[in-house]
């Protein structure tokens, strides 16, 4: 049946591939049957409709698709054109060696220069066939003059094309991709150097494409207002020239940021500070003016001779800091005013304050951003309860903030100064095993960041040679990027949050901070989700033996009786209470009590079968359900307890000491439908074990007949 379906399939893909190429075929066959010689009509109408429909469904094909789609698109097209071309030629022309029969040579030519070679080769092969058979079977021709000559031509197109046209569009295409990268490492060195970008932002990641969109519009918009200052500077003081430069990080070169120019001969790429006039307003961070200049002098924004007779230049300052020089000039040799020198600082400041509003406001929307993955990163985590959830919604947020390929979770024990390996997951699955790992404080980045509650390493690169993650024996992948967290909890702390990455430079200082943000969201839910766990512990078990207490075994107990009475199967209750206990406690004090009592709670644990539940329902009295057990296994296990409990020597400082238990057992459904029922049958049990003695094991019986009456 599988099989069937596996192969209708098939044969539906074929038939859907193929379907174009029939009815190409349907169409060749009908141009060499005449089709196009015969007077106008139906059939010329519905050959251009099915013709028609066809080359847009291919171009669509075309444009849209990839890999081995385009080869069957391309061959589709090619051959579609061809049949189009010779069904036009013989129409209007009467035959394939008319006036506009070189037309072949251009579809051919194109095919050659766009579609993929082996494409092209299959078109080619299929010009000439369909030209033979035109040529043979609608024209009637007799020799193979005409062919050889067209078919010698087409190929020679092809070819040629093949070599020079494939080559140019293959230059052209890598031109423009260059332009449009320099253009986007523009982009990106403006931002830098206005200061625009975080540290760490130049890596190239997935989640920095909004952040490129933010930066991209403020660098526009920072050469939209400095343009503007610029041109009214220019015109209101009749300048030739009025330019924005700005250093790089470094101070060593300066580039135009943005101008407003009368001239046209302007050197628009990097220069070396150098010992100009711009070089001395780098060195002194003064206004410096110049006049009477000379056309040999050299001016870094000019690129041929000076077209300026007279210079000022104002250094750009940020605080202590010079970011770059505004500088004004014209042609005439005229000084600047005071007045003038005034108007150019203040565009200055204006060019400055320009830059400054927009870093402000790139960082506010990055703060926005982060915000956001912060604020549903703390939801997430509210509403995780377990220790499990909280881990899985931690590293979930992490993902948003940065990506990596690795993430795991240490917790750190104070009391037994080791650390443990509560999660680890990388993409390659090698880190898995760690989980339950332990290991005593050393000198590894884990330690060293619980120890110093600062995360490592300081760049967040991984050195396999000269750091340890963990501890030696637990080796660690050697990928480039690392970094360790410390999950604080009031200046304290809980364990690492560990991220590791493939790629270089992950954990940069646009991510840690809020990664840092994010541990301790995650260490506050954790030590939450851990507390949970301890108090629910805390409420259900018995803090002497560390069985369940009466409240948590009454709730299971419940559940069982329901699950018994719904599946019919037996089940049953035994409760043990030591005997002469009070006696015990007199002797040898209340201390060495709790130590007998907790020697029974150990005897219990390890009688009881898996799917036992076993609860110290107070004082020196204990409960065991046993689930599918029938009376005579529940006798058993009551027999085996007694037997061990009376073994056992429990040693006081009065001397060695041993103790007996009486047992009573009780079996649903016999002895009672309900818990209720069932408990008081067992405490019943119980009781005749005392009364018959003490130390030995009863099974509850029904009443004999005559009491029954009597209570009746
Ligand atoms: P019997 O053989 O009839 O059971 O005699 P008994 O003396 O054991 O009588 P009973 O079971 O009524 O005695 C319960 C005693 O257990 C009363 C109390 O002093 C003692 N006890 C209850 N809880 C604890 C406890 O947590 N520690 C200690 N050491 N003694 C406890
Ligand atoms: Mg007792
Ligand atoms: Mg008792």
């Amino acid at each position: 049946m599988d099989r069937l379906v596996h192969l209708s399939l098939a044969l539906r893909r074929l038939a859907r591939r193929t379907t174009g190429l029939l009815a190409t075929a349907a169409l060749a066959a009908w141009v060499i049957l005449g089709g196009p010689l015969a007077p106008f009509g139906p059939a010329l109408g519905l050959a251009l409709v099915l013709w028609g429909a066809l080359l847009t469904r291919r171009l669509r094909a075309r444009l849209g698709q990839t890999g081995d789609a385009t080869l069957l698109a391309d061959v589709e097209l090619g051959a579609l054109l061809s049949v189009g071309l010779d069904a036009a030629l013989l129409r209007f022309e009467g035959g394939l060696s008319g006036a506009f029969s070189p037309a072949v040579y251009v579809l051919v030519a194109l095919v050659a220069a766009f579609a993929r070679p082996v494409a092209g080769l299959m078109v080619v092969g299929w010009v000439l066939l369909l030209e033979a058979l035109i040529r043979k079977v609608t024209l009637g021709e007799h020799g193979f003059d005409a062919l050889i000559t067209h078919g010698a031509f087409v190929a020679a197109f092809a070819l040629l094309n093949l070599a020079f046209l494939r080559a140019e569009v293959a230059r052209i295409r890598t031109t423009a991709r260059g332009r449009v990268d320099a253009e986007l490492a523009r982009l990106k060195d403006d931002a830098r150097r206005y200061r625009l970008l975080g540290a760490g932002a130049d890596v190239a990641a997935p989640e920095h494409a909004t952040r490129d969109r933010l930066e991209r519009s403020s660098v526009e918009e920072i050469h939209q207002s400095v343009h503007y200052a610029l041109d009214l500077l220019r015109r209101s003081l009749g300048l030739n020239t009025a330019v924005l430069l700005w250093l790089n990080d470094s101070g060593t070169h300066l580039r135009i940021s943005e101008l407003s120019t009368a001239s046209d001969d302007i050197h628009d790429a990097p220069f070396a500070v150098g010992d100009g006039v711009l070089g001395a307003v780098v060195a002194k961070k003064e206004r410096v003016s110049l006049t009477s200049l000379r056309p040999s002098y050299k001016v870094p924004y000019y690129a041929g001779p000076c077209p300026v007779r007279t210079m000022l230049a104002i250094p750009v300052m940020e605080e202590q800091t010079l970011r770059g020089i505004l500088a004004i000039d014209r042609t005439e040799a005229a000084p600047f005013t005071a007045q003038e020198e005034e108007l150019a600082a203040q565009a200055a400041r204006y060019c400055l304050r320009a830059i400054q509003n927009e870093r402000v406001f790139v960082q506010l929307e990055r703060a926005k951003v982060e915000q956001g993955k912060l604020y549903r990163a703390a939801q997430a985590l509210g509403q995780a309860l377990g220790e499990k959830d909280v881990i899985l919604a931690g590293v979930r947020a992490a993902r948003e903030i940065a990506s990596f390929d690795l993430a795991a979770i240490t917790v750190f024990d104070e009391a037994t100064k080791q650390h443990e390996v509560v999660a680890a997951k990388s993409e390659q699955g090698d880190v898995e095993d760690l989980v339950g790992a332990r290991f005593a404080h050393n000198a590894g980045l884990v330690s060293m960041v619980v120890q110093n509650r600062f995360p490592l390493p300081y760049k967040g690169e991984f050195d396999p040679a000269h750091q340890i993650v963990l501890t030696k024996r637990f080796p660690w992948p050697k990928l480039p990027s690392l970094l360790v967290i410390p999950l604080l909890i009031h200046g304290r702390a809980l364990g690492t949050l560990i991220l590791g990455a493939r790629r270089k430079h992950a954990f940069g200082g646009a991510v840690r901070p809020t990664l840092e943000v994010l541990a301790s969201h995650l260490a506050v839910s954790l030590a939450n989700a851990r507390m949970v766990q301890k108090l629910e512990q805390m409420a259900t078990t018995d803090g002497l033996t560390g069985l369940l207490n009466k409240r948590a075994m009454l709730e299971a107990a419940g559940q069982k009786v329901n699950a018994a009475a719904r599946f019919s199967r037996k089940l049953s209750v035994l409760i043990a209470d030591i005997d002469f206990f009070k006696k015990v406690n007199d002797t040898y004090g209340h201390d060495v009590g709790d130590v007998v009592i907790k020697g029974l709670g150990d005897i219990l644990k390890r009688q009881k079968r898996t799917t036992d539940v076993v609860a110290r329902f107070g004082g020196e009295e204990f409960v065991v359900l046993c689930e599918e057990t029938d009376e005579r296994g529940a006798m058993l296990l009551a027999e085996r307890i007694r037997e061990e409990l009376g073994k056992t020597t429990f040693h006081a400082a009065a001397g060695p000491l041993q103790v007996t238990c009486s047992v009573g057992v009780a079996t649903f459904p016999d002895a009672g439908r309900d818990w209720d029922a069932l408990f008081k049958a067992a405490d019943e049990a119980l009781y005749t074990s005392k009364r018959g003695g003490r130390n030995r094991s009863t099974a509850w019986a029904p009443p004999p007949k005559s009491q029954r009456m009597l209570v009746g």
